[in-house]
């Protein structure tokens, strides 16, 4: 039978994602999520990326960039460091771009990460540093988190374009790239990497149903990066690991802003994650 071209994710599906780390586990076992961001003009991009990685189930982050001052203040669990990605140590996933800019070490962030050989989310201001034919010849996986004027950037089309046609242009993206690509909005679809894992033509994107309005608001994407990647640094694969973070990131969002519904902050997202993670493991 022909498959649907869009999938909604069901809360089982996603409580079968989720990470639970065997007694035996370690935090090296559970997965090293590294997270490239902020800026001296944005510190607090990097916060917000590190709050969503620490509750993303990996053992530990690593947070490589200028502001690792802001990020130890508020988590000092955190483990810091000022140069290069390629020589920070072990990590099993990398997250690079809230918050970044676009100077000379973020590029050079940039070509570093794109260089490794483990799972790799490029949010943000990453998305605008990126190399597509380096993407495409990465052998582990890559996920790109856009927004629509993110996406219609890459595709270089007008936002309205993507905005009209979100189906189209992730699949477009994914297969343009080589990437599993989150499109973010009001509905976030997952399209997974072109040309992989599909069986018998176009395999189908996932539609996220829990989210808010409330979302729409500064440095929630910062989070929701840093979530995925601490999934991906947890062993889920891209797909999987993408639409689990947006799963539950948007119940996050639910439960932050309460059943009667009031403005949120990012941050608040951020420390609803774990509510989020017991609701779906219920
Ligand atoms: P960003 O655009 O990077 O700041 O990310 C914003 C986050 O909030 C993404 O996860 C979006 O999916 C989410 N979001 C933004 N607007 C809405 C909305 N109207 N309804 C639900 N989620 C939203
Ligand atoms: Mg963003």
């Amino acid at each position: 039978p022909e498959r649907p071209a869009l999938e909604a994710l069901q809360h089982a599906d996603v409580a079968a994602l989720l990470p639970v780390p065997a007694p035996e586990s370690d935090k090296y076992r559970r997965g090293v999520v590294g997270v490239v961001a902020g800026s001296a003009r944005y510190p607090g991009a990097a916060v917000l990326a590190v709050a969503g990685a620490l509750r993303g189930g990996a053992g530990a982050v690593r947070y490589v960039g200028p502001a690792g001052d802001a990020v130890v203040t508020r988590f000092p669990e955190t483990l810091v460091h000022a140069g290069p990605p390629s020589d920070a140590g072990r990590v099993q996933a990398w997250v690079i771009g809230p918050g970044l800019g676009d100077g000379t070490e973020a590029r050079r962030a940039m070509e570093d990460v794109l260089g490794s050989d483990v799972p790799l989310l490029v949010d943000a201001d990453g998305l605008r540093l990126l190399d597509r034919e380096l993407v495409r010849r990465r052998e582990a996986p890559t996920v790109l988190t856009p927004h629509a004027g993110e996406a219609a950037a890459l595709l270089g089309v007008a936002r309205e374009e993507v905005e009209a046609s979100r189906l189209a242009s992730v699949r477009r993206l994914a297969a343009e790239f080589g990437a599993t690509v989150l499109l973010k909005g009001s509905t976030t679809l997952v399209a997974p990497a072109g040309g992989k894992g599909g069986r018998g033509g176009d395999p189908a994107v996932r539609v996220n149903p829990t989210g808010t309005g409330w979302l729409a608001t500064a440095g929630t994407g910062d989070v929701l990066s840093g979530v995925t990647g601490s999934l991906l640094a947890a062993g889920l694969e891209a797909r999987d690991a993408a639409s689990a973070g947006a799963y539950l990131h948007g119940l996050a969002g639910r439960l932050a802003a309460g059943r009667e519904g009031a403005p949120i902050g990012a941050s608040d997202v951020a420390s609803a994650l774990d509510a989020a993670w017991r609701d779906i493991r219920r």
